[in-house]
This record gives C-alpha cells, structure tokens and sequence, in this order.
C-alpha cells in the first residue's frame, strides 16, 4: 500500500460548468477513486487549502504525489513549490500529469520551460508503447486510443528522460513524448500527457492503468536518509 496524494488546482471544475459535469467532485476526485480501488491509502489536497494542502507532515507521510494544474500555476506558493522539490529529492515519488508541464515543481525539478506546442481542437491520440517491459506499461497494449484530445506536440522543452515509456501521434500530425521517467536526487519522476479537463480522460480504463503503474513504479523503496553524505574517515588504514 502507497500513500498517495493528489493534488489538484480544482479550477477549471468551479468555474466551467462542462467540466463539473465530467467530473463533479473535481480532477482530484476522480484520481483518488482511482488509486483507491487500487488499495492505496489515499489524500487529496488543493490549491485552495492553507499552503495548498501540502504541509511539511503531509508530504512527510507522502509515498507519490500525483499533480494536476493548468490555469493556476503562478498562485502556488513558492515555497511550496521549494518543500515539493525538496521532498521529490528526499525519495517522494511525483506523478505530474497534462498542463502540469507547466508547474513550479516540475519547472523546477527539470530545470528548464517545459514549453511545447499545442491544439485543442478534439483530436483523435494514439499513444504508442515505447517500452514494452517497462513496469509503467504493464498489462498494457502495444497501442491504445483516446478518441477526443487536446494535441500536445514536439518540441517538449524537458531533459532527456531516463525511460521514454509512451509517444503519442495526433490526427493533426503531430508527435510527443507523451510518457516519460527522471530520477532526481532519491526521488523518481513520472511525466503523463493526456488529461485535459474538458474530455473525460481519466474516466478511460486504459488511461487509469497507466497511473496505477506510475504510483506503483514511483513508490520509493529504499530510505534515502541511511546514506551519511558528509565528511567521511577512511575504511583503510594509510
Ligand atoms: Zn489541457
């Protein structure tokens, strides 16, 4: 069992009435069904909390924290920003999912824009498995559809990923890196492309798959705080 977080601007579903229909108790809501059916043991948290629902014993009992953002980023909390990045370097997992390219904790971590390029104009994505044997693609396909999609396309301005696990293709043409993994200090970092708010993307099985692996693969396993990183004395004699 993880703990798991899930954070959620929660804008877009109190402000735009289509996307409180697709998903009426919030992104955040629908997530934590999610990881719970999976028998995790699961919290949300949003932007609208004092210090956004992410406080130092919060993330302190954090295992992988999952976060959806888009309109709100800039009204996070630097140092909020500053504690997520810190704990992701202590061992806490990241899930950072769609606009979330875009955040301060993921800018942060990937040390640079995040930038790509975009179209939302309903279009059909094919997401391809890169990585097979990757356990973020397990039990998966070697491709699956999602029938009504924002497009998200290259030139996704991130660093070279550790794993490459999924590129997506676009009825428009376009290509992206739609599944990528990055270790940062003892912490493991997965980025997920589909989600916009205003398609029922994380109502999809398949898609629903794909972030129980990502919990799973991210869940730290060893404790970091046992390595002594300071001012050694020497094993041998000299
Ligand atoms: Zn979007």
């Amino acid at each position: 069992m993880t703990a798991v977080t899930v954070w959620n601007e929660f804008v877009h579903e109190q402000e735009d009435e289509a996307v409180a229909e697709i998903y009426p108790d919030g992104i955040h809501g629908a997530l934590a069904d999610v990881f719970e059916a999976a028998g995790h043991d699961v919290r949300t948290a949003t932007l609208q909390e004092p210090e956004h629902g992410l406080t130092e014993p919060v993330l302190d009992e954090t295992d992988v924290l999952t976060w959806w953002g888009h309109t709100a980023h800039h009204e996070v909390e630097d140092a909020v920003a500053e504690r997520v990045q810190q704990a992701v370097l202590d061992g806490m997992g990241l899930v950072v999912l769609h606009s979330g390219h875009h955040s301060k904790p993921f800018t942060r971590l990937m040390g640079t824009s995040g930038d790509l390029r975009w179209r939302d104009v309903g279009e059909r994505e094919r997401l391809w498995t890169i990585e097979t044997g990757h356990p973020i693609a397990a039990g998966l396909d070697e491709c699956f559809e999602l029938p009504e999609t924002e497009m998200y396309g290259e030139r996704f301005d991130v660093p070279p990923p550790d794993d490459h696990v999924f590129t997506s293709w676009f009825e428009g043409g376009e290509v992206f890196r739609s599944g990528l993994c990055w270790r940062r200090g003892n912490g493991s970092i997965f980025y997920f492309r589909p989600g916009h708010e205003s398609y029922p993307i994380y109502h999809d099985e398949t898609v629903q798959q794909v972030l129980r692996n990502a919990v799973e693969w991210a869940t730290p396993t060893v404790d970091a705080s046992r390595a002594e990183l300071t001012n050694a004395e020497p094993r041998e004699e000299r």
